[in-house]
């Protein structure tokens, strides 16, 4: 998809953001699965991160840099971060975004379900 009808083009645009600097945005998941779940969104539309070589270096840089601010900012020590890539792995919304889940403890390691599915089947 380009980024025509992009809903997170038109978030970057017109959504209410946590945070916004160098090219990039944070705004809360519309359905949160942790006790914080905010979206960072790269202004700059790609539609996964398969595409991530079409960033220069220092943009892939600053957008790493721009999650650990957030998560400082925010008052996150320990928390996750999540990027679905592709259908099966979750991705629902085809705008690059990285997942930074915290707050209360996350339990556990990365989601289990899928491979206890596979695992049922045998
Ligand atoms: P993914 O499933 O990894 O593509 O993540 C897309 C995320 O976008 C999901 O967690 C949705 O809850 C979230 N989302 C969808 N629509 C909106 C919206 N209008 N505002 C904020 N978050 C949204
Ligand atoms: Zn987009």
């Amino acid at each position: 998809m380009s980024s025509g009808g992009c809903l997170f083009c038109e978030l970057v645009r017109t959504g209410s953001h946590i945070r916004r600097a160098d090219g990039f945005v944070a705004f809360e998941d519309i359905n949160p699965k942790a006790e914080t779940h905010v979206l960072i969104v790269p202004e700059r539309h790609i539609d996964t991160f398969r595409q991530i070589g079409e960033f220069p270096a220092e943009e892939v840089r600053r957008m790493l840099e721009f999650i650990v601010e957030t998560a400082r900012a925010l008052g996150l020590e320990d928390y996750r971060v999540l990027c679905t890539v592709g259908p099966s792995a979750g991705q629902t919304v085809f705008h690059l975004h990285w997942h930074l889940l915290g707050g209360r403890d996350l339990g556990g390691h990365l989601p289990a379900l899928a491979l206890a599915e596979v695992e049922g089947e045998a």
